[in-house]
């Protein structure tokens, strides 16, 4: 894709799922990747696997939730590879499986800590950095559900909402200063999430609530990581230079439905 070789791109929750399959295929495009994720070992496995395949990463340990920690890794990005072209915020967890009034404020503040405010948080950091440069392009990891409402998962659809709202004001922020501002709206992706989440011992299937948005899709399949790779790293080519403010559905069709 055009403009990505040479490039240095952040991914947060590149440890696993969808950021690494976005930081692997940002390696293959020829850009630097700072992997960036709470998990030291799966991050680590991401910097092997880009390594195996000739590309250059550097893992960088973060909490999106802290905004020192974010700091941090738009300093190694800085230090290790001289600037910050690209960054995809996307680090979450998938909590809060409840009807909205047993939903527990520790949990909500949790969720809401690490997919909205780490969000923000890393924006804060990246941008900075970006406009003294010039220049730069950064996607934001919605939801379907940060399109519709989902019975039973009130807590992260408002998180999934609020990214989306975050992605357009910022755009318009910076629309005029070279830095474009995007997010995408995965479906039902085949990734860990709900294991690597804490207390997600609920299946989403066994409440009492319409769930059926999470698994009704129109192409009949869930999405593999690397489709939303592969929209990720196009909303931040070239190719997408008149593009910002816009969140992508990569949904099998969810959207229009
Ligand atoms: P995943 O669990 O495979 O990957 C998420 C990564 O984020 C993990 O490596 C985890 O360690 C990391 N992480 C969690 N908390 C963190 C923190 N505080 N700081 C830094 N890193 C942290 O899940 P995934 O499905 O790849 O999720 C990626 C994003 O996609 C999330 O924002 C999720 O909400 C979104 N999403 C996923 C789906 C899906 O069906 N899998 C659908 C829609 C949206």
């Amino acid at each position: 894709m055009n403009g990505l070789a040479g490039k240095t791109a952040v991914v947060t929750g590149a440890g696993s799922g969808i950021g690494r399959a976005s930081a692997e295929r940002f390696a293959e495009e020829g850009a630097n990747v700072v992997v960036a994720d709470i998990d030291e070992e799966g991050g680590r496995e991401t910097v092997d696997a880009i390594e195996d395949a000739g590309g250059d990463a550097t893992f960088v340990d973060i909490d999106v939730s802290d905004v020192e920690s974010v700091e941090h890794m738009v300093d190694v990005a800085v230090d290790t590879y001289g600037g910050l072209d690209f960054a995809h915020n996307n680090a979450g967890i998938l909590t809060g499986f409840a009807g909205v009034t047993d939903i527990d404020e520790d949990q909500w503040e949790q969720l809401i800590d690490i997919n909205l405010k780490g969000v923000w948080a890393c924006m804060k950091a990246e941008l900075s950095v970006m406009e003294e440069q010039g220049g730069g392009a950064i996607v934001n990891t919605a939801s379907e559900s940060g399109l519709v409402g989902m019975g039973g998962l009130s807590s992260y659809s408002a998180s999934k909402h609020g990214v989306v709202g975050l992605t357009k004001s910022v755009a318009l922020e910076y629309a005029s200063r070279g830095i474009r501002v995007n997010a995408i709206a995965p479906g039902p992706t085949k990734t860990n999430i709900q294991a690597n989440s804490p207390d997600t011992d609920a299946d989403p299937r066994s409440l009492p609530f319409d769930t059926s948005a999470m698994t009704d899709v129109p192409m009949d399949r869930v999405a593999e990581p690397e489709e939303m790779a592969g929209a990720t790293v196009f909303l931040c080519s070239d190719d997408a230079s008149y593009i910002t403010g816009h969140t992508l559905p990569v949904d099998g069709g969810q959207a229009a439905d």
